[in-house]
C-alpha cells in the first residue's frame, strides 16, 4: 500500500503532539504586540553623552608618537576578520601589512566580550581559526573566551602582524586619492598614513547597542555594557568569582545569547539579581566536555578545512555520510532543512510539493520548539517563571542558545526574572528601574542589548569611505549593498570588505571570514603577478553580482516577516536594505565558497579591471 504524506509527516517527526493552528496563533500573537514602528530607531547610539559604555576598559592606550608613512597593506581590524586576512597575506609574500585595531590587542570580538561565562558555543575544532597552521588543540568542544583571545593573539605572533600594528586605535577617515593610486587614512591618534591596499574587518556586531528607555542617562549607580565588563567593580574574571557583587543588587537587560552565558555567574554572586526580558531565548542542551587526549592522533592533514566543510554543509541543509561535529547545531539543522525533506521524500517515494515541504519544515520547527519549551518547564521549578522563560517563536527567529545552567539559575531564590511580556523596561530612573509599572531599585544595571545591526555601514564602522571622486560609501550604498562577491565596490579601488556585506552568513563565521581573506589575497597575488599593482571591480561586475543576490533573496523573506523581532529580522522591518540577511547570499555558504571557487580557478577575474 502506497503511505501517504500524512503517514511520513507523523513518522518523521515520530508523532504530532501538539496543536499547530494554536502554536501557529501563539507565535504571530507574541509577535504582533512585540512588533514597533520605531523598529532600530528604539536604540540609542553609543556616542555623544553614551560614548564611555564603548571605552576600552582593558587597556590604557600605549604611549606613541603619530605614524606617517606608507604601506601597502592597510588591514582595518584586529579580530578573525583581520587576523585571516593579515595571516593569508603574510603566507602568500606580502610583508608590508599594517593591522590597525581599537582595541589595546588583537581578538575583535573576544577582545570585547569577557563577561563572566564568556565561550563560544560554536564547536572550537571549527570555530579557532588556522588550528592546523599554528599546531594547537582546543581545550574544550567549546571554548571559553580567554582560550579563543591567546589564540588570537599566537595567530597574530605567528604571522609577525604586532610588528607593524596600531593597537589602541580607530580610523577616523578613509580616502582614495586616484592621483598618487593610494588610500590616505587618518586615526584617532593623529596617525596620517598611505598604504595601496585596504581590507575592512570591522566585523559585524561591533558597534554596542542601548535601548532608548526613557530616563537611560539618569541612573546613578553602577551602569556598563557586556562587550565592556567592569571587573573592578564586580571582581572576578570571565571564570566568575565576582565577589564584588556580594552585597550588590544588580539587574541585567536583556535575555540574548550573551546574557544566557552570564547570568548564572551574576545569579551566583550577586546578593539579588533581577533579569529584565522582552523576549525569551530558545535554551538547548549545550554539553560541553574536555577535548579527549587521543583526539589529536585520529587527526590528518587538511582535518580542520574538512570538519568546517563539514558542519557547514550539514548546517546548511545539505548532506553527509557521518557528522563529525555532532551536536545541538546539527541536530536543528537536521531536523528543520532540506536533509528532513529529503529522508520524508525518500519514504513516500517521490518528491514533496513546495507546500509539503513547507508544513514538514513547519511542523519539525514546532516539535523542537516544544522540545525546548518543555526543557524550561521541566528545569524550572516555578510553574509561572517556567512558563515566562519558554520562547514561542520559530527556532531561527532569533538566535539559538546552548547553555547547561542558564535555567537552573532562575532557581535559585536571589534571581528574580522581570518578564515584561515583550515590552521591555518602561523607565530608567537614579535608583533603578520601572518594570511592568513597579519601581526596583539597583546598586548595579548592566546592558545585554546586544549590538548595531540594520544601521548603515559606515554608521557601524565608524568611519566613511571616500572613493574616487568624492563618493562615499554611504551614499553609494544608500539604497542597499553593491558588490562583487561583496568584497569589492566600484569606485573604491584596492579596497576590501570582510564580512557580511553581500557574501555569506555561516553558523561558523570565521569559516567565511578565511574563505574572503583567500579570496581577496588570491586577487592581489594575480595583480601583483600581473604586474599591476590597483584592482578594482567593474560596474558589470558589480550589477551581476547584485542581480544574483537578488534572484535568490526571496528565500526565507516569509519566514523572517512571520518572527517575533529582532535583529535577524530587522526588527521586524523585513525590508530594510542594511539588514543582517540583507547581505546574507540566499543560496547559502555552500554555492558562495563554489562560485569563488571556481572565480579563481577561472582565471580571468571576470567583473574586475587591474591596472
Ligand atoms: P542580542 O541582540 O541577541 O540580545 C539583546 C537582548 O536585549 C535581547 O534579549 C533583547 O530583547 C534585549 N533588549 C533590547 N532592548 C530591550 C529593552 N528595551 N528592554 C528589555 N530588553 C531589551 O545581543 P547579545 O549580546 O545577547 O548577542 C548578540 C550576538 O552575539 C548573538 O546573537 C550571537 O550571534 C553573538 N554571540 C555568540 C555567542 C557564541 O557563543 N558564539 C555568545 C554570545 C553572543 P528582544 O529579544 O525582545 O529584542
Amino acid at each position: 500500500m502506497d503511505v501517504t504524506f500524512e503517514q511520513v509527516l507523523h513518522e518523521t517527526l515520530g508523532g504530532i503532539d501538539f496543536e499547530p493552528a494554536a502554536l501557529k496563533e501563539k507565535y504571530l500573537f507574541e509577535r504582533d504586540k512585540r512588533l514597533r514602528e520605531d523598529a532600530n530607531d528604539q536604540y540609542v547610539q553609543v556616542a555623544g553623552d553614551f560614548s564611555n559604555y564603548v571605552d576600552d576598559p582593558y587597556a590604557a592606550p600605549a604611549d606613541r608618537d603619530p605614524v606617517d608613512d606608507h604601506v601597502d597593506v592597510v588591514v582595518i581590524g584586529g579580530g578573525f576578520g583581520g587576523l585571516l586576512m593579515g595571516g593569508r597575506l603574510k603566507e602568500n609574500g606580502f610583508d608590508d601589512v599594517r593591522v590597525i585595531e581599537k582595541g589595546g590587542d588583537f581578538g575583535g570580538t573576544w577582545y570585547w566580550n569577557r563577561y563572566p561565562g564568556a565561550m563560544c558555543d560554536v564547536e572550537s575544532y571549527c570555530y579557532l581559526p588556522m588550528l592546523e597552521e599554528l599546531g594547537y588543540i582546543p581545550k574544550h568542544k567549546y571554548s571559553f573566551a580567554p582560550e579563543i583571545m591567546e589564540h588570537s593573539k599566537n595567530i597574530a605572533r605567528h604571522f609577525g602582524l604586532y610588528d607593524n600594528a596600531l593597537l589602541s586605535t580607530s580610523v577616523t577617515a578613509l580616502r582614495w586619492d586616484d592621483d598618487a593610486s593610494v588610500w590616505t587614512i587618518e586615526t584617532d591618534r593623529g596617525d596620517s598614513m598611505t598604504a595601496r591596499v585596504v581590507a575592512m574587518a570591522n566585523g559585524p556586531l561591533n558597534r554596542p547597542k542601548l535601548p532608548g528607555i526613557p530616563g537611560i542617562d539618569s541612573f546613578a549607580g553602577h551602569t556598563f555594557h557586556t562587550s565592556r565588563w567592569d571587573y573592578d567593580y564586580t571582581g572576578g574574571d570571565s571564570s566568575g568569582n565576582l565577589t564584588g557583587l556580594a552585597d550588590k543588587r544588580v539587574g541585567i537587560v536583556g535575555t540574548g545569547a550573551t546574557a544566557v552565558q552570564c547570568v548564572p555567574h551574576l545569579g551566583e554572586w550577586a546578593e539579588e539579581l533581577f533579569v529584565f526580558q522582552r523576549t525569551p531565548s530558545s535554551i538547548d542542551v549545550r554539553n560541553n566536555h574536555e577535548t579527549p587526549k587521543d583526539f589529536a592522533d585520529s587527526l590528518e592533514p587538511g582535518w580542520q578545512y574538512r570538519r568546517m566543510e563539514n558542519f557547514n554543509v550539514l548546517v546548511t541543509g545539505g548532506r553527509q555520510d557521518e557528522d563529525l561535529v555532532n551536536d545541538g547545531w546539527t541536530d536543528i539543522f537536521r531536523n528543520l532543512t532540506g536533509i528532513a525533506a529529503k529522508t520524508a521524500s525518500q519514504k513516500l517515494g517521490r518528491r514533496l510539493t513546495p507546500a509539503e515541504k513547507a508544513e514538514l519544515m513547519e511542523m519539525a520547527d514546532y516539535k523542537k520548539m516544544e522540545a525546548v519549551r518543555a526543557r524550561a518547564q521541566q528545569i524550572v521549578d516555578d510553574p509561572n517563571v517556567a512558563e515566562s522563560l519558554k520562547p514561542y517563536y520559530r527556532q531561527f527567529c532569533k538566535r539559538p542558545c546552548f547553555h547547561d545552567e542558564y535555567l537552573p539559575t532562575f532557581n535559585r531564590p536571589n534571581v528574580h526574572l522581570v518578564d515584561t511580556d515583550g515590552k521591555g523596561l518602561d523607565a530608567i530612573t537614579e535608583t533603578g528601574v520601572i518594570a511592568n509599572g513597579e519601581h526596583i531599585e539597583l546598586d548595579c544595571l548592566i546592558f545585554a542589548t546586544g549590538f548595531e545591526v540594520g544601521t548603515s555601514y559606515h554608521r557601524r564602522a565608524g568611519y566613511d569611505v571616500v572613493g574616487r571622486n568624492g563618493v562615499t560609501l554611504s551614499e553609494k550604498w544608500a539604497d542597499g549593498l553593491r558588490t562583487l562577491h561583496g568584497l569589492q565596490t566600484a569606485d573604491f579601488p584596492n579596497c576590501f570588505f570582510l564580512g557580511f556585506t553581500q557574501g555569506a552568513v555561516t553558523v561558523n563565521v570565521p569559516q567565511t571570514l578565511n574563505e574572503q581573506a583567500v579570496h581577496a589575497t588570491h586577487i592581489l597575488s594575480e595583480v601583483r603577478d600581473r604586474g599591476a599593482s590597483v584592482v578594482e571591480c567593474t560596474p558589470d561586475g558589480e550589477t551581476a553580482w547584485v542581480d544574483e543576490m537578488q534572484s535568490k533573496a526571496r528565500l526565507g523573506r516569509r519566514f523572517r516577516a512571520e518572527c517575533t523581532p529582532g535583529y535577524y529580522n530587522n526588527e521586524g522591518k523585513t525590508g530594510n536594505p542594511n539588514g543582517f540577511f540583507s547581505g546574507s547570499y540566499g543560496a547559502g555558504p555552500v554555492r558562495f565558497f563554489e562560485i569563488l571557487d571556481e572565480w579563481r580557478s577561472a582565471g580571468d577575474l571576470e567583473g574586475c579591471e587591474i591596472r
